[in-house]
């Protein structure tokens, strides 16, 4: 395991501890930032430092608390480790959002072993590893909330995207599964299944098709990250403590 870390603030004792994966662009970034000023603190994680940092400070400079750690989560166990060295030296883990994640498009007949195998193992594998390394510390607190984000091609299936499809279905069984066995120790895990969203994910496929792709959303526009990290905030939060095995679809009505 990869890690390397900054830390620029003792944990407070009355906020509740968050891990954010993929926290370095996009949505990841705006899900730690929101977490932060929602009052928690936040473990950023992502491979490289650089982001990070300025994250970290970013969010301290705004009066709130946060530090990062670095990791490979295409390592095999490495995410699941981190997160029970983080849930082991802080004594506790309150909030998962399993964010991270990767695509290796292609067409079924050209789609190689590898980029099917990368994709399951980033974006399926590893969270996986991340919540069972997470259950035993939200299950102790009797707290936890674990939010993973999907995405509507995980429901509807994508041409092109047969890898990460069946990864961010599989998302949607594994959460499910984990909301049954953990309701009753107060630990809710739910799916946040974003639609077309502005980052570097997006980006080459919406320079040619964004106009085409705006008619078919109903609100004619393009996703924000701080879109996604609203309903990331709304299901941290203890007003959504009866509310699991969900997935939420924020895709400003594409889907429907
Ligand atoms: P993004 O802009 O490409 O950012 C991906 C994040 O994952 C970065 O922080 C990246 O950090 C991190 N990451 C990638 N590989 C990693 C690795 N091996 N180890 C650790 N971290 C790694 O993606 P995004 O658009 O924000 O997407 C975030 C999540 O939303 C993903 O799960 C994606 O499938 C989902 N989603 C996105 C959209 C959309 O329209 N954007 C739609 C539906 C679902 P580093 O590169 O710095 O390590």
């Amino acid at each position: 395991m990869t890690s390397r870390s900054r830390h620029l603030w003792s944990i407070p004792i009355d906020r509740r501890l968050a891990i954010v994966t993929g926290a370095s662009r996009g949505i990841g970034r705006e899900v730690a930032k929101r977490l932060a000023s929602d009052g928690h603190h936040v473990f950023a994680i992502a491979r490289s430092a650089d982001n990070l940092e300025t994250l970290v400070q970013e969010v301290v400079d705004a009066g709130h608390s946060a530090e990062f750690r670095t990791c490979d989560i295409s390592e095999g166990h490495a995410l699941g480790e981190l997160v029970e060295e983080i849930a082991e030296t802080s004594g506790r883990l309150d909030i998962l959002v399993n964010n991270a994640g990767i695509t290796r498009d292609g067409l079924l007949l050209r789609m190689s072993d590898e980029d099917f195998d990368a994709v399951i193992g980033m974006n399926l594998r590893a969270v996986f590893g991340a919540c069972r390394a997470a259950a035993r510390p939200m299950m102790k607190s009797r707290f936890g909330r674990i939010i993973n984000v999907g995405s509507v091609s995980g429901i509807s299936g994508n041409a092109g995207q047969a890898n990460y499809s069946a990864a961010k279905a599989g998302l949607i069984g594994l959460t499910k599964s984990i909301a049954k066995e953990l309701g009753a120790k107060g630990v809710t895990a739910n799916v946040v299944a974003p639609g077309f969203i502005k980052t570097d994910m997006t980006e080459s496929l919406l320079s040619t098709i964004e106009s085409e792709m705006t008619k078919r959303i109903a609100m004619r526009r393009l996703g924000e990250p701080a879109d996604i990290a609203a309903a990331v905030s709304y299901l941290a939060s203890e007003g959504a403590s009866y509310l699991t095995g969900q997935v939420l679809v924020v895709d400003g009505g594409l889907a429907i």
